[in-house]
């Protein structure tokens, strides 16, 4: 039986994604050929790259507005140099929200210097800070929107005419949003988007060729752009599951009908959180995850009886990171209501029991 998986990361994709993906590896299209022994300069994969290249665009609404939609490698991890080494000359500013913003900084850097304009470091990242100066004069101001490991949210973008960067890994495609409001965003794919192996970077292509250093080839985003992310042999098979998974979004209303989705199951399971005297919600609740939902049992020493509550209802991924301790229901796109409510069930029989 399918598990109902509240994974973080690699993470549930829909049914159709995962079979439509098997059997492309099988044989791709009556090609006679299955996707992964094809050229990636076949005529049937530089189809399917330029497809998910426009479709990404076309999802997000920033379609003929100058930006140019890639597929790398190296995970968000490698952006977190690659932004630096492409974009910061001088001095650039980061808000630290938690573990990968941390890190993000720590890449950076590498490169020039690098002022935290705000974290939330002292309160373990419960809260996304707000209400911060940016100075004048900074290469751009790096922000991560979700923050996948303790279940925060930027609901609002702060307002620059700074560049605004930043790592969407965790909640690309998930909500309709102004995206043009950034000059460069990156996602791996293995949270909301598809197989681990890709990264989406979203540029707009006026910020590139800014800084003065040479940047070697796989570094640079201007080569990457020029080749249409085939500079070197692009990872075919997530590629292609992204792309089954971009055309899904689209078949369910886009991220007009998603992001609706989203939000109803986000409220499902943070009232269940709110209402059981039994649980308490780890994020500030004006800055909560509509894709990472984090709590905890108020009393620990019941935590064998309520995992064996949910393991038992077939519940998978639900332990949080170790930083947070507790639970983290990780709820992207393809998670159907329906194990979002499996879960409270599985909370208020909880609460009978104790
Ligand atoms: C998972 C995650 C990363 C790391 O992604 P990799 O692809 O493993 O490098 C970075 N940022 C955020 C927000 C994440 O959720």
């Amino acid at each position: 039986m399918k598990k109902h998986n509240f994974s973080a990361g690699p993470s549930i994709l829909p049914k159709e994604v995962i079979e439509g993906a098997a059997k492309a590896v099988i044989e791709l299209d009556n090609i006679g050929l299955s996707l992964i022994e094809i050229s990636h300069r076949s005529k049937e994969f530089i189809a399917i790259m330029e497809e998910a290249c426009q479709r990404a665009l076309q999802v997000l609404n920033l379609e003929n507005k100058g930006y140019k939609a890639m597929f790398l490698h190296g995970g968000a991890s490698l952006q977190f140099l690659m932004v630096a080494y492409n974009l910061l000359e001088n001095k650039a500013g980061y808000v630290n929200t938690g573990t990968w913003s941390t890190k993000a900084i720590k890449e950076a850097k590498l490169f020039g210097e690098v002022t935290e304009l705000a974290s939330s470091k002292e309160d373990n990242f419960n809260y996304i800070p707000k209400g911060y100066d940016i100075p004048k004069g900074l290469d751009y101001v790096h922000l991560t929107t979700n923050n996948t490991i303790f279940g925060t949210q930027f609901k609002e973008i702060p307002t620059t005419d700074t560049s605004l960067v930043a790592d969407m890994s965790s909640d690309i495609f998930s909500r309709e949003f102004d995206y043009s409001k950034f000059d460069l965003f990156y996602a791996g794919a293995q949270k909301n988007m598809g197989p681990s192996g890709i990264t989406l970077v979203v540029v707009k292509e006026s910020i590139l060729g800014r800084v003065t250093r040479a940047i070697p080839s796989m570094m640079d985003y201007t080569v990457h752009a020029k080749a249409d992310s085939m500079f070197n042999t692009p990872p075919v098979f997530p590629i292609y599951t992204a792309l089954l998974n971009l055309r899904w979004i689209e078949a369910n209303g886009g991220l007009k009908g998603v992001g609706a989705n989203n939000a109803k199951k986000a409220a499902l399971i943070y009232n269940e959180i709110d209402r059981n005297p039994l649980f308490e919600g780890f994020a500030a609740v004006e800055d909560r995850s509509e894709m990472n939902a984090t709590f905890n049992l108020v009393d620990d020493s019941h935590a064998a009886v309520f995992d064996k509550l949910w393991t038992a209802a077939g519940i998978s991924g639900l332990k949080g990171h170790r930083s947070v301790g507790g639970y983290r229901a990780s709820i992207y796109n393809a998670l159907p209501t329906e194990s979002i409510e499996v879960l409270i069930s599985c909370m208020q029989e909880f609460k009978k029991n104790i």
